[in-house]
């Protein structure tokens, strides 16, 4: 089994799986381009708890988490199966490297894991398990989460980090339509600098980007959709980036993709 890297995605709203924009492309191709893991790991934005908590369900239920979409949205199924054992293992890998973990069966696959899931991995037959963010744990937390499961990608697991590279949702111009729309110089400016960070491979920038990003509180109002980047970017080896994809929605929403390895 050959061994993976470690991606950060941008999931975006949940319509990405019906709108025909370049990041949808992306998402539909890289499955392919990656080749079949033996398993998936998805650390979702969406998936909030204190401590990391990782779904053990054998069939973890498909989740609607969102209000005001169009009805096709909520009648996709995410069928994967979950791998109860891996679960187990993940919690037991994460404990032994200092923090808080546990089985949960609370949650389940929310659109952080299938919207890029059901574009990556249409036919829904790779084991997949959700791993939770804890959005008050900060940047290096999530790093050291990803770093304890980095040896699982030699086996074959695909390690998922999905959240977004840029997430104001304050600040989507009304209506709420116009996917499109060109993103704004702050927008911007935060992108290319996370973009050369990324690449650069300068992780202690990156661990406190509050700090040393331009308009990184503004891109990141609460933490939660970027912190599953510093968990890839953990999983990976705490080495550079590549940058996979780069596009925006919304204007405030990039959709740039990494892979770390
Ligand atoms: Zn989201």
């Amino acid at each position: 089994m050959a061994t993976m890297p470690a991606l950060f995605v941008s999931h975006g709203a949940p319509t990405l799986v019906l709108d025909d924009v370049p990041a949808r492309a992306f998402l539909a191709r890289v499955g392919e381009d990656l080749g079949r893991p033996s398993a998936i790991v998805v650390v979702s934005a969406h998936y909030e708890t204190s401590g990391v908590r990782v779904n053990n369900a054998a069939q973890p239920r498909t989740i609607h988490d969102f209000g005001g979409f169009p009805p096709a949205l909520y009648e996709i199924q995410y069928g994967a199966p979950g791998a109860p054992d891996l679960a187990e293992e993940i919690v037991a890998l994460v404990r032994k490297a200092g923090m808080d973990a546990a089985t949960d069966q609370s949650w389940g696959f929310d659109h952080g894991v299938w919207v890029p899931l059901s574009l990556m991995y249409p036919d829904a037959d790779i084991p997949v398990v959700a791993v939770s963010v804890d959005p008050q744990a900060g940047p290096a937390h999530h790093h050291a989460v990803g770093g304890a499961l980095s040896a699982l990608r030699e086996r074959g697991v695909l390690i998922v980090g999905s959240g977004s590279f840029t997430h104001n949702l304050h600040e989507i111009p009304r209506p709420f339509r116009q996917i499109d729309t060109a993103a704004p110089g702050w927008v911007q400016e935060f992108a290319d600098w996370a973009a050369a960070a990324i690449v650069e491979g300068r992780t202690d920038e990156l661990l406190h980007y509050r700090r040393f990003a331009p308009q990184g509180q503004r891109n990141h109002p609460t933490e939660e959709h970027f912190l599953p980047l510093f968990a890839a970017m953990g999983a990976g080896g705490g080495g550079p980036g590549r940058r996979l994809h780069e596009s925006t929605t919304f204007a405030v929403l990039r959709m740039d993709a990494y892979a770390f390895d």
